[in-house]
Order: C-alpha cells, then sequence, then structure tokens
C-alpha cells in the first residue's frame, strides 16, 4: 500500500461522519457528487484522453492582439497516473499559418513525473527540462476534473473564499504539498467548469491560467469533460477536443526514464555578450541567440533591440556602457512584439531607455509596462520608472550630424508591426527573423526583398539579430536558391 493510499483512507470516512460541510467542503463534495461520488473520484488511478484540437501562438503572432496562428493537432493523446502525480502528452501539430517555415508535422512528447519534468524527442531520447516548465507542468496535472476534485477532497487541503460568481461557485484550495488552485463548479449540475492557476509569464507578469471543461459524457463510472480549453488571461493557447477516453485502462510507462530522472535540471547559463564591430560606431553584441546592436551617436548611445528576459537585456545594457562609459544609452529600438524580442523591454524601461517601436506596439508596450509581476518580481517591479515611448509609422531618421540612422517598418508576413534599421553611411541593414544567414529555407525573405527594392536603398551587409553578418549579395542569393 502506498503513502497516498493510506493518507486517502480516512477522507472517505470523514466525508461521510462530518454532519455540517464547511461552505467550501460544500462546493467540492458537490463537485465529486456530480462526478459519480467521492469514492469514485478517489479510485480512479489512470485517465488516458485521446482526441484533436488547436494550439494558438501566445506572443508570436503577426500583430500583438492577433490569434490567428494556429497549430492543427492531431493524435493527441494525455495519460496521467493520477495518484502517482505523473502525466505524459504526445502529440503531432501542423502550423496553420499564412506564411511559416515549412509545413511539416511536429512530434512532441513531454512528460512530468512528481518534480521531474522531461521532453523526449523524435529520436526517442529524453531530456530534464528546467524548473519553471517542470513547475508549470505540475500546476497542468491538477487542471481536470478529477485530478482537482481529488486534490480538493485531500483533508491536508487547505479550502477557503467560497464564493457565487454568476453561475458558478467557486472555492480556492491550497493542496497538501503547496500548490494552489481555484475550483469553480457549475452552480446548478454542480460539475466542474473550470480549474484556474496563477503563473508567471516573463513578458506579461502575473498571468491566470485557465482550463475550461465542457462536454461531460460518462466514462467508466465517472462524468469526464470532451471538451478541454486552456487560455493564459484571456488568451486561447490550446483546444482539446475528446474522440476516445478511458478511466483505469493500461496508461503505459509514465515513468520519467532513469537517465532523466537521474540527470540534474538545467539552469539557464549567465549571457554571454560578445562585441563585433560592425563599422565606426556600429556594433553587433552577439554571444547567445538573440543580438542586439549598438549605434553611437555624438552625445549618446542607441540599443536596438532587448531581447528574451531581464537576464539578456541587463548584460547587454552593461556591454554597451563598458563600451562608450562616457556617453549615456537613453534609446531602444524594438525590432517587433514577439515576445523573445521584446521579453527585455522593461528591463530596458527600468534602465531609463526609451522605447522607440513601429506604432503597431505602442498599446501593447503601454500595457506591457502597468502588468503587476509579483509573483517573480522582474528588474521593473523593483525599480520601477515610467515608460517613455516613441512610435514609428512608415519611416524615422534619427540623425545628429555624425550618425544617422533610417527606420522603416518592415514588410509584415513575420510582425505587422515590425521596424528594420537602415544606417547609410555604411549601407548595413540591421534585420531580424525575416532571413537568417545559413538557416534555410526563407519563406519570408522573397516578399521581403521585393518591398526592399521599394525602398531604393543601396544595401551592401546585412546585420541579422539571429546568426551571422553577410553581404546582401548573400541574402539574395538564398531568395533566389529556395
Ligand atoms: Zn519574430
Amino acid at each position: 500500500m502506498t503513502r497516498q493510499t493510506l493518507l486517502l483512507l480516512p477522507i472517505v470516512v470523514m466525508v461521510t461522519a462530518c454532519a455540517k460541510p464547511t461552505e467550501e467542503q460544500r462546493v467540492v463534495r458537490d463537485a465529486a457528487s456530480a462526478l459519480g461520488g467521492a469514492d469514485k473520484v478517489l479510485a480512479v488511478k489512470t485517465l488516458v484522453i485521446e482526441g484533436d484540437g488547436t494550439q494558438y501562438n501566445l506572443g508570436q503572432d503577426v500583430v500583438p492582439d492577433a490569434s490567428g496562428q494556429t497549430w492543427a493537432v492531431t493524435d493527441y493523446k494525455r495519460a496521467i497516473d493520477v495518484p502517482g502525480e505523473r502525466a505524459r502528452t504526445q502529440l503531432a501539430r501542423v502550423p496553420k499559418f499564412t506564411y511559416w517555415q515549412g509545413l511539416a508535422a511536429q512530434r512532441q512528447v513531454q512528460g512530468i513525473d512528481k518534480a521531474v519534468g522531461y521532453n523526449v524527442g523524435a529520436n526517442g531520447a529524453a531530456s530534464r527540462v528546467a524548473a519553471a516548465a517542470a513547475d508549470d507542468r505540475r500546476a497542468e496535472l491538477l487542471r481536470h476534473p478529477i485530478t482537482a476534485v481529488r486534490a480538493a477532497l485531500d483533508p491536508a487541503a487547505r479550502l477557503t473564499n467560497p464564493r457565487t460568481e454568476g453561475d458558478e461557485s467557486i472555492v480556492d484550495v491550497l493542496t497538501s504539498d503547496g500548490r494552489a488552485f481555484t475550483l469553480a463548479i457549475d452552480a446548478t449540475t454542480k460539475l466542474p467548469t473550470r480549474v484556474t492557476t496563477a503563473a508567471n509569464n516573463v513578458n506579461l507578469g502575473d498571468v491566470i491560467i485557465s482550463t475550461t471543461f465542457a462536454d461531460y459524457q460518462s466514462v467508466g463510472g465517472v462524468q469526464l469533460p470532451a471538451r478541454l480549453t486552456t487560455k493564459t488571461d484571456d488568451f486561447t493557447t490550446a483546444d482539446v477536443r475528446v474522440t476516445k477516453q478511458a478511466v483505469d485502462t493500461d496508461a503505459g510507462e509514465l515513468a520519467a526514464p532513469p537517465a532523466v530522472a537521474s540527470a540534474s535540471v538545467p539552469v539557464p547559463q549567465p549571457p554571454n555578450v560578445t562585441v563585433e564591430e560592425v563599422s565606426r560606431g556600429v556594433w553587433l553584441l552577439a554571444g547567445g541567440s538573440h543580438h542586439s546592436a549598438l549605434v553611437e551617436f555624438s552625445d549618446h548611445l542607441m540599443l536596438i533591440d532587448a531581447p528574451q528576459n531581464d537576464a539578456r537585456t541587463l548584460a547587454v545594457i552593461a556591454k554597451a556602457r563598458e563600451l562608450r562609459p562616457d556617453k549615456p544609452l537613453t534609446q531602444v529600438v524594438n525590432s517587433h512584439h514577439h515576445f523573445d524580442h521584446s521579453g527585455g523591454i522593461r528591463a530596458a524601461v527600468s534602465e531609463g531607455l526609451t522605447v522607440i517601436t513601429h506604432q503597431g506596439n505602442v498599446a501593447f508596450f503601454e500595457e506591457m509596462i502597468k502588468r503587476p509581476h509579483t509573483r517573480v518580481p522582474d528588474a521593473l517591479a523593483k525599480n520601477p520608472k515610467p515608460l517613455k515611448i516613441e512610435a514609428v509609422g512608415d519611416e524615422r531618421v534619427i540623425t545628429d550630424g555624425t550618425m544617422t540612422v533610417h527606420l522603416y517598418a518592415a514588410p509584415g508576413e513575420h510582425s505587422e508591426t515590425m521596424l528594420m534599421a537602415y544606417v547609410p553611411r555604411d549601407r548595413a541593414l540591421v534585420l531580424i527573423d525575416v532571413y537568417e544567414p545559413g538557416a534555410g529555407p526563407h519563406m519570408f525573405l522573397r516578399p521581403f526583398l521585393e518591398d526592399l527594392k521599394k525602398r531604393n536603398l543601396r544595401v551592401e551587409r546585412i546585420v541579422p539579430l539571429h546568426e551571422k553578418m553577410v553581404p546582401y549579395g548573400q541574402m539574395v542569393k538564398d531568395a533566389t536558391s529556395n
């Protein structure tokens, strides 16, 4: 008999013996009854859920509030060992984007075994995921009616704040091992309608992740939802339509592969910032996956892109100041709103930089700067500064006589709110994501080059914010060769 089974034995006794449940216990008991009874819920050992669905591209769509970029998900299978707190999800997804680099199905296998999160690659090799991803997957274990109500029935769980909102009765749950979630049930049917958990997002800060349950069906003596829709705040991230599900069937091997379980948790490496001179007063600050560029004017410095997160952007800012300690770094040009390229904007604001971005991003960045980051306080939460932001329409020239940079709206296949920077003196074009030298095919490149021709720029060098600098001719060659 496992420790978990021992712990659960008193629950049934307590549920029947306790004459007057509290209001918060009432919500949980009603949910358990509607699902088929507390004893049935507590007896569920495995869940195997199969279906298809849709995934959305939070933070990577063509404009900040768009949700048109989706993946069609097929072969979805999620197997859960309920008492063992293990799950494995496998699926195939095909991008349904207007523009995409290749349309082959991507296969994913993601697992969680208590605190150990892992992915299984196409070659069958498993790798352990970072602590934050494992935490997300542990929280995800609770985003199902059976696992959530089971956790809430645990006498060691703390139930608080019972309330009614609209058609839902709601209770907050803190599990015995410290995981917090909110359970909402339908006031009439008493079936769970949603489970929400609080989380941190690098760009958005405090977010609520919710999974709503619908289309309940009777399976193996309990009620299970046939539709599960997950959102980050108001943005839908995944929609699963169940075609087949079973209780207590063989869920397969759900233990983390031994090599993964014994592997250490990957920790983020300190950012490495290298300096490469593009020309006099222009540098490429690389050293990781996401680069920035630095431009020197007569009385100040201007950064192009504040990518990834606080750590990367603060290291880039420090390097820029080290390079020209006598000139203040006052501006940052944001290439586009995608989360990997705007993840350091809050850090840049905390360092007093003025943000220059495409006009289509202004409202989004204003909101991003205002958002609370209480769960994981970032640089701006610790050092609040007001946002100074300047919008660019089709073109803006930044010049002081010694240096001139033209900012242009870039053609919109990758992002409709994207800027590129041109230094006419050096005939150098700083760009991002439409072209990555060496990594083909370049889906966005041909329309990009056609648009570039209309600008009549005499580009000789490409300074990409991923990969290495190349002559313009290389980009033209790559556009025609695939
Ligand atoms: Zn992008």
